[in-house]
């Protein structure tokens, strides 16, 4: 089976969520998607987050109604009290671990995909064993306007970059279709023309303006219920 692997704050999930993940359903026949929220998120632990259960629950209601994606506790911390405390000795999590992780559960003949969006693989030569990710699994990039195949080529790990020369022509080349080079394999989906960001979307909650164009119906039900973001 094609399996992807979605991480994210998801704080709250949203409509261009929801449009990565569907397309990369079709564009690369995935059986199923693991919505993965991160716990202690390595680039972002400076900024508020809601507690995990919350963007849990959320994406639990976001992912009910479709069958192949799976709201997943592969991240959640051992010790939940911890995770409520944002417990500072509380490990980050690294998408490499949670990678080995789940390919733990799977077969070996079991394909491994990750869904990420454009903003966020163009630091990807930061991560943590960045090489070693693009060993494990093909990437699957929602792209943006304004975005060219060398940029997304130019943002692989040093040792996986293309050559300048190679990639010189890519400047002209929108980011779409399928980049194959010697250590990784990155599909690429286009512009997905669904501008949301969490970001408005705590911003318009705390003015109390409606949310249902960003979110699904239960979403926004869950965070005025919950009083979230204001
Ligand atoms: P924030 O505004 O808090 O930074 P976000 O909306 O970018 O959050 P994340 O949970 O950080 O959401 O994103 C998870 C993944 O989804 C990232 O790979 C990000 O690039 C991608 N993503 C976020 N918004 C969109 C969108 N509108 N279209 C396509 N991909 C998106």
């Amino acid at each position: 089976m094609n399996i992807g692997l979605f991480g994210g704050t998801f704080d709250p999930v949203h409509r261009g969520h929801m449009a990565l993940a569907r397309t990369a359903a079709e564009h690369c026949k995935l059986h199923r998607i693991y919505f993965v929220p991160a716990n202690l998120p390595p680039h972002k632990q400076r900024q508020p987050l809601s507690p995990f259960v919350h963007r849990f629950a959320m994406l639990a209601l976001a992912t009910s109604g479709e069958k192949a994606f799976v709201p997943s506790m592969l991240e959640a911390a051992e010790d939940p009290a911890a995770g409520a405390r944002r417990d500072c000795r509380e490990k980050p999590n690294y998408t490499i671990d949670t990678v080995r992780r789940l390919k733990q559960s799977l077969k070996t003949s079991d394909k491994l995909f990750l869904l990420i969006g454009m903003d966020a693989f163009a630091d990807i030569a930061k991560w943590h064993q960045s090489e070693a990710l693009f060993r494990e699994c093909e990437f699957i990039v929602a792209s943006r306007p304004g975005y060219s195949l060398a940029d997304v080529a130019n943002a692989l790990p040093e040792r996986l970059r293309p050559r300048p020369e190679v990639t010189r022509p890519f400047h002209s080349q929108p980011a779409a279709g399928d980049l194959v080079l010697p250590g990784a394999t990155i599909h690429l989906l286009g512009d997905l023309r669904q501008p949301a960001s969490a970001t408005a979307i705590r911003a318009a909650a705390a003015a109390g303006k409606p949310l249902g164009r960003f979110v699904d119906a239960a979403v926004a039900d869950y965070i005025r219920k919950m009083g979230l973001y204001k």
